[in-house]
């Protein structure tokens, strides 16, 4: 009987330590999984920057792409040719026939790389974890920052204002706990924008009228 009792308990007690070896990984595991992405998206980029340097093409719908008589394509359109129905990847002439007084700039891309350089130079002030998707576009992992900032709202809000300051452009940021959220975000409150989708948002549902969105009052 005593045999057999200390058996079951030993059979116990590994059953314990079994339970402790799988649960503790897995629960540094989901730890390690809450981390702090912010997805920043430059705001018709191209179109911006030509209207930045052009003062007589602001408040005006332009294009930037190739003219309708080369069978061009639209590659940035600003805000106000997007309310024509205008958009990238539309064919020239359907964009001018959409809005016949739209204005055609040829892209500039060497100076649209010079300011995704710079920008990038502002989110290497936060963190080397850095994944371009295109110019004016791209994913940081702020998790664990070179500043320490506990928020990462905060780091987005601080990129943000360095943008504008720096190069005149706005941008948009979205902030979350993984890429598809954090660029989820940004797409919810564009231009100018800020928007979080805190984890329990997140975890709850993905549904956009659960999504709490956060405008800065910089904006
Ligand atoms: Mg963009």
């Amino acid at each position: 009987m005593l045999v057999y009792y200390r058996i079951s308990n030993l059979g116990f007690n590994l059953l314990k330590a079994r339970l402790l070896v799988v649960e503790l990984p897995l629960e540094q595991e989901s730890v390690a999984r809450t981390r702090k992405i912010v997805h920043v998206d430059m705001d018709a980029f191209y179109a911006s920057v030509e209207q930045r340097d052009n003062p007589s093409y602001r408040g005006k719908p332009l294009v930037v792409g190739g003219s309708p008589n080369q069978r061009g394509v639209v590659a940035a359109a600003s805000y106000e040719a997007r309310k024509f129905g205008i958009h990238s990847a539309m064919p020239s002439v359907t964009a001018i026939a959409k809005c016949p007084g739209l204005i055609f700039v040829r892209p500039r891309f060497d100076v649209y790389r010079e300011i995704s350089t710079s920008i990038h130079a502002i989110f290497k002030r936060y963190t080397d974890l850095v994944e371009g998707v295109a110019l004016d576009e791209a994913y940081l992992d702020v998790t664990e920052n070179k500043q320490n900032i506990t928020y990462a709202s905060t780091i987005a809000r601080y990129i943000k204002t360095a943008i504008f300051q720096e190069t005149q452009l706005t941008a948009t940021a979205g902030v979350s706990i993984n890429k598809f959220l954090a660029k989820m975000a940004s797409g919810q409150n564009k231009p100018n924008g800020l928007t979080v989708i805190l984890p329990e948002q997140a975890m709850s549902t993905t549904s956009r009228k659960r999504l709490r969105f956060c405008r800065t009052a910089s904006d």
